[in-house]
């Protein structure tokens, strides 16, 4: 866990420190010269730590309804470097005994939001520190169920992200969006009807100023607040197209922004080389969507048949999630948030048969929000896309394929290189479990007792084999 990275970091340092001492305590003679190159030559090798997982079955990520046979995964640095059936050749790696255990790629949410999933709405946008603490034990969490990658759509995240990313806190990969973009009155527009009306250059609402959703009016208004979040990092931009279940003033039916606002966001987006996430439930506001140049579609539960046509023909992504009756029910019996969870929930199962039936470009995630104990589910919540697929198309649709949605963030990937498949050359996030999950899907729920290694960029966060 921590102790990993430090140690790790210590042992790099003491193989360097032995390296320029060997170097330059042999004499001078031109021939020592020599030798001492080579040696230095030969320590960046010595530095890696490497890991050679022995005798595991492997579910690649990319679709195979059957695990390998029985092989050597050999992790050089960050990166998967050597897959056989053959010894592998692994001097000096940390070596594994698989006995036969399962290999797989990290899971990966590509519908997260950090900060939001355990924190209450007032939590999320009052104390900022003790929201991003709260945040940051969440994250390790996540990464802990096997999340080494969420999709952030929507949150002040930046600074959990660059924390993980320094080693500061354990979490997963993070593509944020940073603050999500809403119209007067859309989904993630959480102000009160005291704070109307808004002045267009006058304060910010607590919502804006912490950077978790921000109000846009004009596509003047969308230009700017989208350079900003690409400012701070952003690997997509999300906007809320079209009406929510938990924000208070969005009904459902309603079409948020116009299609020049989202022309806006797309032309920037486009112009950093990535692309523009659309929330939308209603066919009308999936086809705005879609004609401004949205590149994928949260939700879409609400669609007509034709419309997830469309969706098919145009190769637009829907990244659909499969919400639990939990969530539903935390809605007040009698609230208009209840009203509008009542009608959406029928369609969620009406999305994914539409979404097989026409063959969409499906991702999959979860939109855990407010709830620490709905956080918990979050591998429950992958297990229960039973209803639909088989183990191993819903295990391809968590990591191969939700990592072909990441890598639409082009040049403002923050993690380049190959997500979500146990290949050669990928990024060594890796799980190593206990059983098979492509004969028991359930086995993902319980990460505490199945995940027996957790491994992310080639650094092991859990090892209960070791003892
Ligand atoms: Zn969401």
């Amino acid at each position: 866990m921590k102790a990993t990275f430090v140690a790790r970091a210590l042992s790099h340092a003491v193989a360097a420190y032995a390296c320029v001492r060997t170097a330059f305590t042999v004499p001078l003679s031109s021939r020592r010269w020599l030798a001492a190159v080579f040696a230095l030559g030969a320590c960046p090798a010595a530095w890696a730590d490497d890991v050679l997982f022995e005798n595991v079955r492997i579910f690649d990520g990319k679709g195979a309804t059957s695990l390998s046979a029985p092989s050597n995964v050999l992790v050089k640095g960050n990166v998967i470097a050597r897959i056989s059936t053959d010894p592998v050749e692994a001097e000096g790696a940390q070596r594994i005994a698989g006995n036969g255990r399962t290999l797989m790629p990290g899971l990966i949410d590509a519908h997260w939001h950090a900060m939001l999933a355990r924190s209450t709405p007032a939590e999320s946008f009052g104390d900022v520190g003790f929201s991003n603490l709260v945040a940051g034990d969440e994250a390790t969490d996540t990464l802990m169920r096997g999340f080494t990658t969420v999709r952030d759509v929507g949150g002040p995240v930046f600074g959990l992200k660059r924390a993980i990313d320094t080693g500061i806190v354990e979490g997963p990969r993070i593509y944020p969006s940073g603050a999500m973009l809403t119209v007067t009155s859309g989904h993630g527009d959480f102000r009160q009807m005291t704070e109307l009306p808004r002045v267009i250059g006058g304060p910010f609402a607590r919502m804006e100023q912490v950077g978790g959703a921000i109000v846009v009016d004009s596509p003047d208004e969308v230009r700017l607040r989208v350079r900003e979040q690409l400012m701070q990092g952003a690997a997509l931009i999300k906007v809320t197209a079209g009406g929510g279940v938990s924000s208070p003033h969005s009904p459902l039916d309603v079409t948020t922004f116009t299609e020049p606002e989202l022309r806006a966001a797309v032309e920037i987006a486009d112009n950093w080389g990535t692309y523009v996430a659309a929330h939308a439930f209603t066919s009308h506001a999936i086809r705005i969507a879609i004609a401004a140049g949205v590149k994928c579609i949260e939700h879409g539960f609400l669609m007509d048949e034709e419309t997830a046509k469309l969706i098919a023909d145009k190769g637009i992504w829907l990244s659909l999630q499969p919400l639990p009756e939990l969530l539903r029910q935390g809605f007040a019996k009698g609230s208009v948030e209840r009203a509008k969870a009542d009608e959406v929930w029928p369609g969620i199962g009406r999305s994914y048969e539409l979404a097989k039936k026409y063959k969409i470009k499906t991702a999959w995630g979860t939109d855990v929000l407010f709830s620490r104990a709905l956080a918990q589910q979050q591998g429950a919540i992958l297990a229960s896309l039973k209803r639909w697929y088989t183990p191993a198309e819903a295990l391809s649709m968590a990591t191969g394929t939700n990592a072909q949605l990441l890598a639409l963030s082009g040049p403002r990937n923050p993690y380049p290189g190959k997500l979500g498949v146990v290949e050669e050359g990928a990024l060594a996030d890796l799980l190593l479990v206990d059983g098979n999950p492509l004969e028991n899907l359930d086995l993902v729920a319980d990460a505490d007792s199945n995940f027996k290694i957790i491994m992310k960029d080639g650094v092991i966060y859990k090892n209960t084999l070791a003892k």
